[in-house]
């Protein structure tokens, strides 16, 4: 019966999430991915096997129960599904837009198909379910904690110690909060989500202080001075990494992330008419395509030194790439940036796949007297960022993370001084998750302090139960730090 679509093989298709046309979208920086109408949540979510072994839960840093919120959106109870996403999720209007839903790959349905689209059935959850909740804070504590850098980490660490009740005051260098959330270009997150977010924080005792920098405004020392009982360092990974490659401080060269940060915060970023974008990861690929946006009619290339099987770049960013008019260029690995006064061209050291390395991953190696020069103005650098460390004590002990940001050495993230305590995340999902590591120490630090015993999160809409830690059947995380 060829072409006839059966019961069990439409369980295997995923309901499509709707897409802007290419053509039209690299116009402006409207949203590359609509909604799902209620009836197509409902549909896609009835894909769902209900697990009884959830791998997909084991594989979300934060144990979001998404196999739950899915169960609730295929019956169409969608202000429960939102209510059960922001009880474990309190940047979930965030991640329903930007995770790399590490749940999906684990989906026992990638296996026979195509996964189920959790990150996207979120998004149903939040958008037809009630999602304009509130927080609701323990008794108050007189244990004040001061918490430096307002991205993802520091902001989940805020939220688990404003529910256990304590005072917490969050110190951000730069004039906006999210870190490099504030990053992540408006065509994948255009309504202000974080601070959609942060609006369901309203009854915490919480103050953000903006425009402070510590080891420069203020110190570590200072903050302990001031009373504050532990300090959380959640800094991330905010300095550009450069080469170390001829002409990389010509004018024309640009560092992805402060280009990016600019074109968000509406600053006048002006480009030439040949881009060329150094880097394979997320960066890199998000750079790319705000240049196509913000310069009409430019050539822009993606130049990278593996393949693009090896490209730390998520598959589906590459794939919704793909037809927006980007030249990738893959095996060429940057040797120098030509020009006098300015950038006129890039040179490359042509690379070839060897045999794999211990991790597995098959390594590069260049081929002797191939150097590919490719005719550009612009060279923007998306090579990896790491922790700018000025002004902060040696004493601390910080480690530096596999991505660049300083993580305290000690169990729970603490670092060699005691009540200081440092970490952060490869992704969003991620640092929300070292934020709540970092913040159940702390509250078992400062218990400890006062003769009590830490307890479990408790229920954040004000339940007198805290809810399950985790979903029935759930075994162990999937994934390390
Ligand atoms: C362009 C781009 C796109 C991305 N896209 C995605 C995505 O789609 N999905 C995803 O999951 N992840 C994405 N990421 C990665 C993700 O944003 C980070 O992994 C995450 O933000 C790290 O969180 P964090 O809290 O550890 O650090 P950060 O987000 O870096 O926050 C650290 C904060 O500390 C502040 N700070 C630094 N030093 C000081 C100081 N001395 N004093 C006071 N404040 C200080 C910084 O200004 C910053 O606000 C993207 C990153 C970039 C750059
Ligand atoms: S937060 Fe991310 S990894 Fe976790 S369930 Fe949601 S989409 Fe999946
Ligand atoms: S692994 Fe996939 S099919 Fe199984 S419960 Fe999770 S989302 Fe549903």
């Amino acid at each position: 019966m060829d072409g006839v679509v059966t019961a069990e093989d439409s369980r295997y298709v995923r309901i499509e999430v709707p897409e802007e046309p290419s053509r039209e979208r690299i116009s402006d920086f409207r949203e590359v991915l609509r909604s799902y109408t209620r009836e197509e949540a409902m549909l896609e979510a009835e894909r769902c096997l209900q697990c009884a072994l959830p791998f997909c839960v084991e594989a979300c840093p934060i144990t979001q129960d998404c196999r739950g919120y899915i169960g609730l959106v295929a019956e169409g109870r969608f202000d429960e599904a939102a209510s059960l996403t922001l009880r474990e999720n309190p940047l979930a209007t965030t991640l329903c837009k930007v995770c790399y839903h590490y749940c999906e790959d684990a989906c026992v349905m990638k296996g026979r198909g195509v996964p189920i689209a959790i990150r996207h059935l979120k998004r149903a959850a939040l958008e037809f379910g009630t999602s304009d909740l509130e927080y609701v804070p323990s008794a108050p504590r007189a244990q004040r904690v001061a918490v430096v850098g307002a991205g993802p980490a520091g902001l989940m660490a805020a939220w688990e110690l404003g529910l256990r009740g304590y005072p917490v005051t969050v110190f951000e260098g730069q004039s906006a909060i999210g870190g490099q959330a504030g990053a992540i270009p408006r065509y994948r997150m255009p309504n202000h989500e974080l601070l959609v977010d942060l609006q369901r924080f309203r009854n915490f005792d919480f103050t953000f202080v903006e425009g402070k920098t510590a080891g420069v405004d203020f110190t570590v020392e200072s903050l302990l001075e001031q009373g504050y009982r532990a300090v959380l360092l959640t800094i991330g990974a905010s300095k550009a990494g450069y080469p170390g490659i001829p002409g990389e401080n010509l004018p024309g060269v640009l560092p992805a992330l402060d280009f990016l940060y600019d074109v968000n915060q509406g600053r006048a970023v002006v480009l030439g008419r040949k881009i060329v974008v150094v880097g394979g990861g997320d960066v890199a690929v998000d750079a790319v395509r705000t240049s196509r946006r913000i310069s009409p009619g430019a050539h822009v290339t993606m130049a990278y030194r593996r393949t693009r099987g090896e490209s730390p770049a998520g598959e589906e960013e590459i794939r919704e790439t793909e037809p927006e008019g980007i030249e990738f260029r893959w095996l060429l690995s940057p040797r120098a940036i030509l020009g006098t006064s300015r950038v006129e061209g890039m040179e490359f050291q042509r690379m070839e796949l060897g045999a794999p390395d211990a991790s597995g991953r098959r390594a590069v190696r260049p081929v002797e007297g191939a150097i590919d020069t490719i005719e550009c103005d612009t060279v923007i650098l998306a090579i990896g960022e790491k922790a700018d460390l000025t002004g902060l004590p040696a004493a601390l002990g910080l480690k530096i993370g596999h991505k660049g940001w300083p993580e305290g050495g000690r169990t729970g993230y603490e670092t060699d001084v005691e009540g200081v305590f440092a970490t952060g995340g490869r992704s969003v999902v991620h640092a929300m998750a070292a934020g709540t590591k970092a913040a159940e120490a702390i509250d078992a630090y400062l218990c400890r302090k006062e003769g009590r015993t830490p307890q479990p999160r408790p229920d954040p809409f004000g339940g007198r139960d805290p809810p399950p830690a985790v979903p029935e059947g759930y075994s162990a995380p999937a994934w390390k730090p």
